[in-house]
């Protein structure tokens, strides 16, 4: 049974690189038929908030990555913590150690000075024939795991291939400290052997722990899961994410009119690939994915990529969805889009060029506001020259059965009438009709904002300029 777990910890938003890792995992689990399970990794009292909590929970909602078990807490979970302690001291796995801050500086000072590195030197653990010193009254010990000391702990990273550390090298972790309280990788290996996780997919900055957990659930009992250690993801500019780049929260590109198959699409493109496809949906890459093609060099943010991604699927997407996810944008701007076309209709008309829902906002919003063009564009466009021409274009569309090609129709046939290009009058309409000199196609924008407006605003502009 494959069973994969995200483990955040809420000290800040779900950003770029934790959706990744949550994707993955997540994708691993949908692919193989198995359970995701999600488990938020609050220990850390002093950093962990509930509106970063709230902040994960939203990301993932939003991204639609839906967990079959938890959320588990681990502050909800420190019985079971001090149960293993409790076993593992009983078992002569791992041992109480009264060491005071004070005399392990003093440890590492002498190694510094020796040259060592500094490491605990084990004066307090336990062997066969070994004295060990006086317990010092007043001191809460910490508790140390019995490190093996011998040999090397290895595994095939899924991602990097072997890796392996020489037993030498890890000190004996302290698993509780002298609060009692456990520490942060003594409960990622209690959860991942109590939750059965199979394959552990997590950012490589954890490689350092994995040697340490793998000696403890070995030391417990457990079958070691397998690990995947996904590469960091890097900048736009090369550089360690930042937030100008991917590292703020995934709800920002929601509030910047991202779509989330947009933000999946392009997540899993970074560091995972399927021959050369660039555009899948959700349920195409739950079929491909697998752990053999994701890249372990280091993948990088690209805006521009993430913008041409979501343009693909704004104009894929249903208009009336399209309105909805518009509306607030509009409303926010100032326009009210109930006083005009129906949304959906001038979502369809500009979707086009919009990269984003902001932008399509921006684009919408010709429609639902009266904009009072400005003194340079009327003197530019509404000249002299056109405006008997104009006049007979009020005129046409009054009489008009209004639609986009009879519109059409009236404007080619008043230029034939004047000898003037499109152009010479098309201006002046947009600009009388829109306040804008760019609007999409005009024919379609001006059956979209409806003949009582259009011949309104014409005749307002006409008897302006005539004054
Ligand atoms: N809580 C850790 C983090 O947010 C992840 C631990 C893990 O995946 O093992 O980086």
């Amino acid at each position: 049974m494959i069973r994969t777990r995200f483990a955040p910890s809420p000290t800040g938003f779900l950003h770029i690189g934790g959706a990744r890792t949550a994707l993955f995992s997540w994708a691993f689990a949908r692919h193989h038929g198995g359970q995701f399970i999600l488990r938020i990794e609050d220990t850390d009292i002093a950093r962990s908030t509930p509106e970063a909590v709230q902040a994960i929970l939203d990301g993932m909602a939003w991204l639609e990555l839906n967990h079959d078990e938890g959320p588990f807490y681990q502050t909800k979970r420190l019985y079971r913590y001090k149960e293993v302690i409790e076993q593992m001291l009983a078992n002569d796995q791992a041992y109480l150690c009264y060491c005071s801050p004070e005399e392990l500086d003093e440890m590492r000072e002498a190694q510094r000075v020796r040259g060592d590195k500094p490491r605990y030197d084990g004066r307090w653990r336990p062997e066969p024939g070994k004295t060990l010193p006086v317990p010092p009254s007043g001191v809460q010990p910490v508790v140390r795991f019995k490190n093996p000391t011998e040999g090397t702990v290895a595994w095939k990273d899924m991602v990097k291939g072997v890796i392996e550390f020489a037993n030498a090298e890890l000190d004996d972790l302290i698993i509780a400290r002298g609060d009692g309280t456990p520490t942060y990788n003594f409960c990622v290996v209690v959860d991942d052997l109590d939750m059965q996780i199979s394959h552990v997919i997590r950012g490589d900055d954890h490689v350092n722990n994995t040697p340490r957990q793998i000696n403890i659930l070995k030391a417990l009992g457990a079958t070691v899961p397998q690990y995947a250690h996904l590469s960091m993801i890097l900048g736009d500019d090369g550089t360690k994410l930042s937030k100008r780049h991917g590292a703020v929260s995934v709800m920002q590109y929601s509030d910047e009119g991202y779509l989330p198959e947009a933000v999946i699409n392009y997540l899993a493109r970074l560091g995972w690939s399927h021959g050369d496809a660039e555009i899948f949906n959700r349920e195409q890459f739950v079929q491909w994915f697998d752990l053999d093609h994701i890249t372990s060099s280091a993948g990088q943010f690209n805006t521009e990529k993430l913008r041409w991604l979501n343009q693909h699927y704004i104009k894929a997407a249903d208009d009336t969805r399209l309105a909805g996810l518009t509306r607030p944008f509009l409303v926010r701007s100032g326009a009210n889009p109930d006083d005009g076309p129906e949304l959906s209709l001038v979502c369809a008309l500009v979707k086009e060029r919009a990269a984003t829902i902001e932008e399509l906002a921006d684009a919408a919003t010709l429609f639902y506001r009266t904009l009072h063009p400005s003194a340079e564009l009327l003197a530019l466009h509404v000249t002299a020259e056109v405006l008997p021409a104009l006049s007979e274009l009020v005129e046409r569309f009054k009489a008009l059965s209004w639609g986009r090609s009879a519109i059409s129709t009236a404007l080619k046939e008043t230029l034939a009438a004047h000898g003037l290009k499109m152009p010479k009058l098309a201006m002046p309409v947009r600009v009388l009709v829109t306040g804008e000199p760019q609007t999409p196609a005009i024919d379609a924008t001006l059956e979209l904002i409806g003949q009582d407006k259009v011949v309104t605003r014409l005749e307002a502009g006409l008897k302006a300029a005539q004054a």
